[in-house]
Order: structure tokens, then sequence, then C-alpha cells
């Protein structure tokens, strides 16, 4: 039980990856750290839930075991299991499954590519550690394809790649540096999780709990009220709490809508240039009757996902359970059209998979999702996790600029936010 008139060193909004990371930082400094998250549980896009006996994430989840966000999870104590998708399957283009592999050795025999298309593909592929991505940051991803590469299929193979790796279908937006760091960083592999994400929140919720962390779900915070070191919240039936710091891990827009002291400027800029990346979305749990052909299969000239998670994961508590998952990556200029979007992905999956219809025991669909709040626009603003016009409110998530794009963003933002409350930046003083 806590009480209600008890002062916190340090309340944060959210018990998702990035509020449950910053709270154990703190909490080993020897703060008081609450944390308040409106939902059920804590955890938020990391969840996994257990149907028809097959371990679900919200949507496809993959981490990458060479990002910074793990090396922060390894310094917290977390540890990580599960399989790594080998990077071969079938690629889809225009109706026609053709083998999809990124050796080079098995390109040459691959009859969708011509001689020349293999040999610009083959010289991308092999360059692409040589990019010095921090000086295309403001080169959009299209200008650079269109610099760079001449033949349309291996234009089309590289946008491909960028999808598979970053979720996002904007080029013309993005920022080529920043995705291509993300293709780079995808081709050193992926790992799908035992047990699902839930594995890593459970770890993280339960080091939180060990070093003091109070958390308390079901909390809709409404409004943040002062500055450091008076600060409190409002919680939606009126119950308020008080403490130094305030980390919001909430989205941009509403932590900007919560924030009652003054309108911060930057909070206001950085909301409106942040574009989410979103998806459709469809998780199915098939039985396991017959072998699947096909573990991996990504469109060409469709932006489609298909991957059997637990082929190299484990993520049933039955056998004979194969758990899916497949997506559309969105394009901000796309109008959202739940059905047409649906039935893509069931052609897309009768196409690798003609009988799933007959083993299907679970499926759920989620039109759009938000897969991250931020685009890495070729003009998004340094989101620093200080929010310079309010001492003592800081952000962190996945829209905060840190290093990586994803769950990487949000532990490396939450660490960077709980430094700076660990750390505040000295008042600068004039020497005349
Ligand atoms: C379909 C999909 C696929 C993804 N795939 C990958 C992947 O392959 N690899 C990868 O690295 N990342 C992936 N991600 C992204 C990853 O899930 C997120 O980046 C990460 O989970 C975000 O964590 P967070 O703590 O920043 O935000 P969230 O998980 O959104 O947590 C924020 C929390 O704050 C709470 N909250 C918000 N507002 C309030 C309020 N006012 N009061 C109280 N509580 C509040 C919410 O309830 C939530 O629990 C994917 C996401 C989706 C949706």
């Amino acid at each position: 039980m806590i009480k209600t008139e008890q002062k916190w060193d340090v309340i944060i909004i959210g018990g998702g990856i990035a509020g449950l990371t910053a709270s154990i930082i703190l909490a080993k400094a020897n703060k008081k750290v609450l944390i308040l998250d409106k939902g059920k549980h804590v955890g938020g896009r990391a969840i996994t839930a257990e149907k028809a006996e097959g371990l679900l994430n919200l949507g496809p989840h993959a981490i990458y075991p060479n990002g910074p966000g793990v090396q922060i999870l390894k310094q917290l104590n977390i540890t990580l299991q599960g399989g790594s998708p080998a990077p071969k399957g079938t690629l889809v283009y225009q109706n026609k499954s053709y083998p999809l592999t990124l050796s080079p050795f098995a390109l040459l025999t691959s009859k969708l590519l011509k001689w020349k298309d293999k040999r610009e593909f083959i010289k991308l592929i092999s360059g692409l550690s040589k990019i010095d991505t921090q000086t295309i940051q403001h080169t959009s991803l299209y200008n650079w394809v269109e610099t760079h590469l001449k033949e349309e299929k291996v234009k089309e193979l590289f946008y491909m790649l960028c999808r598979l790796s970053s979720y996002s279908n904007d080029p013309k937006r993005s920022s080529a540096g920043r995705i291509i760091e993300q293709v780079k960083l995808g081709l050193t592999g992926v790992t799908y999780l035992d047990g699902g994400w839930q594995t890593l929140v459970n770890q993280l919720k339960e080091q939180a709990i060990t070093h003091g962390v109070f958390i308390q779900e079901n909390k809709h915070i409404i409004e943040i009220n002062g500055t450091h070191p008076n600060m409190t919240l409002i919680e939606q039936s009126g119950q308020t709490y008080t403490g130094s710091h305030v980390i919001s891990t909430s989205t941009p827009a509403n932590t900007l809508a919560m924030v009652k002291t003054k309108q911060p400027s930057s909070l206001k800029k950085w909301s409106e240039k942040c574009i989410p990346v979103k998806g459709a979305f469809w998780d199915i749990v098939l039985k396991k009757n017959s072998n699947l052909k096909v573990k991996f299969a990504l469109g060409l000239d469709e932006p489609l996902y298909y991957s059997v998670h637990s082929a190299v994961a484990n993520l049933t508590t039955k056998p004979d359970l194969h758990v899916i998952h497949l997506g559309k990556y969105l394009s901000i200029d796309d109008k959202i059209d739940p059905k047409k979007n649906q039935n893509q992905l069931e052609r897309f999956l009768t196409s690798v998979e003609p009988n799933w219809e007959k083993e299907l025991v679970f499926q759920r669909y989620f039109p759009s999702l938000t897969v991250y709040h931020a685009l890495p626009t070729t003009d998004l603003p340094v989101i620093t996790p200080e929010v310079p016009e309010i001492s003592g409110l800081y952000v962190a998530g996945d829209w905060v600029t840190a290093k990586g794009l994803l769950a990487d963003a949000s532990i490396t933002s939450a660490k960077t936010a709980a430094n700076a409350v660990l750390t505040p930046k000295k008042e600068l003083h004039h020497v005349i």
C-alpha cells in the first residue's frame, strides 16, 4: 500500500519497456520510484497473450541482439533466450513465389533476377557496411536509392529489406542514414524470444520490484503540474501523486496534453513532427497437422510479411501448434481500409500456405497498430529526454532521440532519461 501523501523522487508514467528500464536504473541509485500505468498490466506494446495455447506477441516482435537496447538489458541482468530465423524463405512477386535468400551464392541461381540485377544487388549488400550513414541523415531514402541504384528490381529488393528491418514504408520521408543503419543491424540477425516478449517484461518487472520500485496498474494520469522539486500528477479518479521528477513514457501527443504547468513549445514541436509508423497485423495459430512448407515470406511488389515465429522460438504450450505473424507495412499516405488489407494478407497467406483455413485454431486482426511513434524523417528534430521548459519533466520512449529504432530507442532513451534525473545539467553561468 502506498500513502497518497507520500513524496516520490521519481514518478514514471507508463510501465512499458521504457518505464520499467528507467525505474530499475533509478531504484538501483537509491531513488524512491513509482510507476503508474493506465493498463490492467504493465508491459505496454511488449505484452504477450496466450491464445488457444499459442503465445502471441502484439504483432511480430524480434529483438536485435546486436542493438544498443540489448546491451543495456544485459547490464540489468536480463537474459534473453530464443531462436534466430534463417535469412531465407519465399519471395512473392506478382503472385508468384521465388526463393528468398540474401546469400550471394544462392542469389546467382535466382530466376527472378537478371544478371545485371544480381551484380548490382551483390555489390549493394557487400558494400553496405562501408556506407557512412552519418552523412546521409538528412537525405531521403528515396533520393539515396535513386542516386545509387539503377535496376528497378534491386530498388524493390532494397525497399523490402528496409521495410523488414525498420517497419517503415515511407521512402520519400524517411532518413536514408537512419534506415540504412537499421538494415545493417537487421542483417546481423534477429531473435524471436522463447515465451514471447512477456518474458522480457516479466524479468524487468521482477528486477524493478526487487530494487524497491512501486508499481500501480489501472492508474490513468491526466495532468502533470508543477516543476522540480514539486511536481504533481492527477489521476482520472482525482487522486494526486507528488514527486520531485516525472518521466513520461506516454505518446508525444498525450504527454503534451497532460502538461498543465505551461505550454512547453519544444514538446509541442516534437509532437507535431512525430509521424507514427503503423502496420496492419494478423496473428494466427494453426494446428500442426502438416508441416508448413514456408517458414518466412516477404512481398516484393506488396509490403507484406509472413513468419512462423514458433518455428524458431518456444511459443506454444502444446507441441502441435504453429504461431504465425503476418503484417502489412502501412505508408502514411495509405487510406486505411481494414477489410482490403485483411483480404490482401489472406491472399498472401494462401499463396504460401494454401491449406491454412483448415488448420486455423485462433486469429486476431489489428487494422492499424503503432509500431513506433516517430518515423526517422529527414527533418525530425533531436528530441532530448529533458523537456527544456519544465525542469523536472523528462520523456522516454521509441520517439525520443537516442540510439536505434523501435525497442532499442525505448530502452536507450529510458537509460538517458534516468541518467539525466540522476545527474541534472548544471545551470550555465555566464562568465563576464
Ligand atoms: C506490431 C508491433 C511490432 C513491433 N515489432 C518490434 C520489433 O520487432 N522489434 C522491436 O524492437 N520493437 C518492435 N515493436 C516496438 C516495441 O514494441 C515498442 O517500441 C516498445 O514496446 C515500446 O515500449 P515503451 O515503453 O516505449 O512504450 P509502450 O509499450 O507503449 O508503453 C507505454 C506505457 O505507458 C502507459 N501509458 C500511456 N499513457 C499513460 C497515461 N496517461 N497514464 C498512465 N499510463 C500511461 C501505457 O499503458 C503503456 O503501458 C513493435 C511494436 C508493435 C506494435
